[in-house]
């Protein structure tokens, strides 16, 4: 038996390993178990990060493509090299797991390389390469993250039929992409393999894409993916991937169903959403029930058993780094006795295609439904000089505000860097801002972040172009 720990956190991605360092911070003794090999989690090993590698760097190499000619530079004999690439994200990986590591020892975070289990109130069961460990703990924080949710009858072999882990590290660029899930993950890497050289046909169960996400916003996104050359089949469900043949076949039909098709696809990316992931962790010798999707339900991050905390993807909300990170923090703060907070009115979310798309706050839709009177300042970045100067005049800027207060309610953009930009109107919205606050902020020139300034304008009808 070991001794007793203040806290111990199941789970090293950026729910638990962003916990276990304030914890650490706040003086408490904090053991990490993490079974992976590696810290981080999803997002540093399998999600955030080596998916903007891969389209960080084909983004440039579309553009070296594409765009570079028009602005006077000669490239000539391009050509892609593919394990160069998937090699420079790996480093990006590796480099950003072991800095975690780094942190760790520094915040003197206890780091168990192992499975955890529950086996009890405050007591805890590490199954490491050395045995198992028990520890115990005044505090259990649950950080055990999400995982890909299967689609029944299409089996995910990783090789040619892949979930977004596979899609990662394809060994070479497929003449026929077949994704299936028109959302954040079927978007991003999609686009990583159309700019490379695949064909894109995408598989949407809904009639429209990215759902949850602003419809103004989305419908332009989809405009404009499909002028790229991806291929949108919305309002369409498969039916089976038929693998015995060279050429993978694609069964779909309509969602409603009727009359089906057959597509042709060298790889199919399976990313129709994740599920909480909390398989053999003992929730019983607690006395936690999972929901009916499988999620733990808190209250400030406190679980329905006592000293038992959760945070990150496998609780509610929505599936995001940013997220898991803030509730990791706010859940040590709280286990110290301090007040930590989330705020899930300012919660961004941002696609990382191009042009980029990133939203915070309530959509049009859902005001609309609420019957909320609001008021509407939308810009085109066709019209903000920066975005002509660098020929990326793609996309908007929409701000909606309440029509008695004008404190600004969500804000919705598309077009290139929005994702950066957007933190401008959460740190608004987090103190509560009206659009005339933002509006009447100097905005420096030529910036891109001018458009979100004459959105603000629109709210009150004085935009200065267009
Ligand atoms: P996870 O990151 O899943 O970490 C949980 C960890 O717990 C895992 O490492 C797992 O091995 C470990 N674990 C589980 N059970 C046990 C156990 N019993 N014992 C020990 N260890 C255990 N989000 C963004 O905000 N921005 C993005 O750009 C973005 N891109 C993404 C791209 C892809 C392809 C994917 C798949 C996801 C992406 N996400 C993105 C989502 C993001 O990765 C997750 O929201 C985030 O990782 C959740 O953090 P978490 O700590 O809750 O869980
Ligand atoms: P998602 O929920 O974003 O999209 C899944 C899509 O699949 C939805 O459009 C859904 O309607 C569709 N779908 C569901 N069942 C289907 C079926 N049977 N046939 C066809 N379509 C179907 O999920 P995802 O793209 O797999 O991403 C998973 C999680 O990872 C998300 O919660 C997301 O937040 C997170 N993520 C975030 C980022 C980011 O922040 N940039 C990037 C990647 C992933």
């Amino acid at each position: 038996m070991s001794e007793t720990y203040d806290v111990v956190i199941i789970g090293g991605g950026p729910g638990g390993y962003n916990c276990a360092i304030r914890a650490g911070q706040l003086g408490l003794k904090v053991a990490c178990i993490e079974m992976r090999g590696t810290l981080g989690g999803t997002c540093l090993n399998v999600g955030c990060i080596p998916s903007k590698a891969l389209l960080h760097a084909s983004e440039l190499y579309e553009a070296a493509g594409t765009e570079f000619e028009a602005l006077g530079i000669q490239t000539g004999g391009l050509s892609l090299d593919l394990d160069k690439m998937l090699a420079q994200k790996d480093e990006a990986v590796d480099g950003l797991t072991k800095g975690i590591e780094f942190l760790f020892k520094k915040n003197k975070v206890e780091y168990i390389v192992g499975t955890g289990r529950i086996t009890g109130p405050g007591t805890v069961e590490a199954e490491t390469a050395d045995g198992t460990q028990t520890l115990n703990t005044k505090n259990i924080v649950i950080a055990t993250g999400s995982e890909v949710t299967p689609l029944p009858g299409v089996e995910i072999d990783e090789k040619r039929v892949v979930s977004s882990t596979g899609a990662l590290s394809l060994e070479k660029v497929p003449g026929k992409l077949v994704v299936i899930g028109a959302g954040v993950i079927g978007l991003e890497l999609g686009s990583v393999w159309r700019r490379l050289g695949a064909e894109v046909a995408v598989v949407e169960y809904l009639d429209r894409i990215l759902p949850g996400m602003d419809s103004e916003l989305a419908k332009t996104a989809q405009r404009i993916f499909a002028k790229q050359g991806m291929d949108f089949h919305l309002s369409t469900k498969v039916t089976g991937v038929d693998t015995s043949g060279e050429t993978l076949k694609v069964s779909i039909e309509p969602a409603e169903g009727g009359e089906g098709q057959t597509l042709d696809a060298d790889t199919v990316i399976v990313c129709i959403g994740r599920r909480p992931y909390t398989k053999g962790l003992g929730l019983e010798t607690v006395g936690i029930e999972p929901d009916q999707r499988g999620f733990i339900s808190n209250d400030h991050f406190r679980t329905s058993a006592e000293n038992v905390w959760v945070v990150g993807d496998c609780t509610h909300g929505p599936m995001l780094a940013h997220k898991a990170e803030d509730e990791g923090v706010a859940c040590a703060e709280r286990i110290a006795g301090k007040a930590g907070h989330v705020n899930y009115g300012v919660i961004p979310g941002v696609v990382y295609t191009a042009p980029e798309i990133a939203s915070v706050g309530q959509t049009e839709d859902e005001l609309k439904a609420e019957g909320r009177k609001y008021k509407k300042g939308k810009f085109p970045f066709q019209a903000n000089s920066r975005a002509r100067t660098n020929h990326a005049t793609d996309g908007f800027v929409k701000i909606l505000a309440d029509a008695e207060t004008d404190e600004i309610l969500g804000a919705h953009l598309i077009g290139a860097n929005v994702g950066e930009m957007i933190s401008e109107l959460c740190l608004a919205m987090e103190f509560q801002a009206a659009s005339e606050d933002v509006a009447r902020t100097c905005h420096p020139h030529p910036t891109l972040t001018e458009a979100i300034r004459q959105a603000a304008m629109g709210v009150e009808g004085w935009t200065m172009q267009s």
